[in-house]
């Protein structure tokens, strides 16, 4: 007989800027235990978090630590996968830190980082049932994306992939912080439109939403921004890569169903001139996360599967084919 951990477990760490949720998977996929806890700030408070949450989830498994196949961690920055080196984690005081080669350290099980947005992109990938190319929409505080193509997250030559955010579509429009006018960004992104709106507030976007619903011109005019981003994102993403579905999550998803009619609507809309966006259906091509969806955890505990080579051959194809 054959139990859920013979093969071994798979731990999957989101560490995001107030929690770290973690996770931890069968072989097969099936959850066995999660756990959730604050995180800290700083290299060693970020480090602990690490390490306390997997040994929590081993003690709430009550496993040997042997049994542990490998961690894979989701963070928030500029992450060197190869290496696990995360850089400006400005959410979690974090300039330059090895915290794959720390975790491993600690211990003593294989350890891979990869930035949070991708590894969430792999996690939605994985909870599709098909395999059809998918792209990861995380409108958060900035407005990032991941793509997955075959299982794998797809970075591109340089890593850039997926970076609709700072695509042009307003020449005209706000500054962005990355120093261009207009980019989807500065129309969807949560830090653009709380700037824009400018009143304070926990959460503005909502804030925003609930004016634009009592006729407030500005907020009308902000939401429409946001819904006019959304679609553009959606729109780049199926254009350059020619995914299957955009998944969309990340913090805007607590108000999906306030959000999702008028992106599907924008993207309806933007279609009426040209039977060729018509023919994409884009409007039914996206997928809004359930708020607490785990899609981070779950793809940092499929990271190393996901990044190493699937198939034999993959490392005797010479470079020159
Ligand atoms: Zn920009």
């Amino acid at each position: 007989m054959t139990g859920p951990f013979d093969s071994g477990i798979r731990i999957g760490l989101d560490i995001g800027g107030t929690k770290i949720a973690g996770i931890a998977l069968a072989d097969d996929g099936t959850v066995l235990g999660r756990v959730r806890r604050p995180s800290g700030w700083g290299d060693a408070a970020v480090l602990d978090g690490a390490a306390a949450s997997v040994i929590e989830l081993i003690d709430q498994l009550d496993v040997s630590r042997e049994r542990i196949r490998s961690i894979g961690i989701g963070i928030p920055g500029l992450v060197d996968a190869a290496s696990g080196v995360v850089l400006h984690a400005v959410n979690l005081g974090v300039a330059s830190l090895g915290l794959a080669a720390h975790v491993r350290e600690a211990l003593g099980v294989a350890c891979v980082v990869e930035n949070d947005v991708k590894a969430a992109a792999l996690g939605a990938a994985a909870l599709r049932r098909d395999t059809a190319p998918i792209a990861y929409l995380n409108p958060g505080t900035g407005v990032a994306a991941g793509v997955v193509i075959d299982g794998r997250i797809w970075r591109g030559a340089r890593g850039t992939a997926g970076e609709v955010g700072h695509l042009v579509v307003d020449p005209q429009g706000r500054v962005c912080g990355c120093g261009q006018r207009g980019c989807i960004e500065t129309l969807c992104g949560g830090g653009a439109l709380a700037r824009a709106w400018g009143r304070g507030g926990e959460l503005p976007v909502r804030d925003i939403l609930d004016a634009a619903d009592a006729a407030d011109e500005t907020a009308v005019a902000l939401r429409d921004d946001l819904f006019r981003g959304a679609a553009a994102a959606v729109r780049a993403l199926v254009l350059a890569a020619d995914v299957e579905t955009v998944v969309i999550g990340g913090g805007l998803t607590a108000l999906a169903p306030r959000i999702e009619p008028g992106i599907r609507a924008r993207l309806r809309r933007d279609a009426v001139p040209s039977p060729f966006l018509q023919s994409l259906h884009l409007d039914e091509r996206i997928e809004l996360l359930p708020a607490d969806s785990a899609v981070a955890a779950i793809g940092a505990a499929l990271l190393s599967a996901a990044n190493a080579p699937t198939h034999p051959l993959e490392k005797e194809i010479p470079v020159h084919g």
